[in-house]
């Protein structure tokens, strides 16, 4: 099975897992979404949805954001980590989508990207999901399966990783493929304990056989007590 063959069995298999794979965080508009993956960084979405129902209640546009002192604006995400620079950044991106983009947040993967707080993967959240631009979002759960999977290096940059996938997936199915894995990564191959003895990828995962080795087994357990610390969002 050559690296396109070999994606095209993962993808297949994805879909039939998760067919229904989508964005999680709860959002109606894309000036919500990108307000909701700002928010989302080193955060679980769950805990990002929590925290948005009451807060898209009352702010609805850029303007209702600057219309608060900015200690308002933090007691109303506290709940949520890094919730004072995250409060900080909201501020100064609605400042800039009211001055140069009409109240609008623009469509474009580099001018969401000149935003405070938006770094690469909130822009390819944002123009794959509420602009419909095919993009593929590496986060933390698409980074361990790619590498899993053996699709990237193990020290492959999050870049490197998108950059890969990139070239072995068709381009039409990049969005769903972002989703797709998130929803593999987050729900079956987990950080802490994948799913290998019932996963249907397991003859074309090294990773997955090595931990079904009794001795990995252990060395795994004796390594697991000391978790690195990952957004497991
Ligand atoms: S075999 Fe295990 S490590 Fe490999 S993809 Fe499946 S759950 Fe993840």
């Amino acid at each position: 099975m050559n690296a396109k063959q070999k994606m095209r069995h993962i993808l297949d298999t994805l879909a039939e897992m998760f067919p229904d794979a989508h964005c999680e965080l709860r959002h109606s508009n894309p000036f919500e979404l990108t307000i909701a993956v700002l928010l989302s960084a080193q955060c679980t979405d769950e805990t990002v949805n929590k925290v948005t129902v009451s807060l898209f209640e009352k702010y609805k546009k850029p303007e209702d954001y600057l219309a608060v002192p900015l200690e308002e604006l933090e007691q109303d995400i506290r709940r949520i980590g890094l919730f004072r620079s995250k409060a900080s950044n909201i501020q100064k991106l609605c400042r800039i989508v009211i001055d140069k983009y009409d109240g609008d947040v623009p469509s474009k993967h580099e001018q969401l990207t000149e935003l405070p707080g938006v770094g690469r993967k909130t822009a390819n959240v944002v123009v794959s999901n509420a602009f419909g631009v095919p993009a593929i979002a590496v986060d933390t759960h698409v980074e361990r399966v790619s590498k899993r999977l053996a699709l990237a290096k193990p020290d492959d940059t999050v870049l490197e990783v998108e950059k890969k996938l990139m070239k072995l997936v068709p381009m039409d199915e990049w969005t769903l493929t972002h989703h797709r894995l998130i929803f593999f990564g987050r729900y079956h191959c987990k950080a802490q304990n994948p799913q290998c003895p019932i996963c249907p990828l397991l003859d074309l995962c090294k990773e997955g056989q090595k931990r079904m080795k009794p001795g990995i087994v252990k060395k795994t357990k004796n390594k697991a007590m000391k978790p690195k610390i990952a957004n497991e969002g």
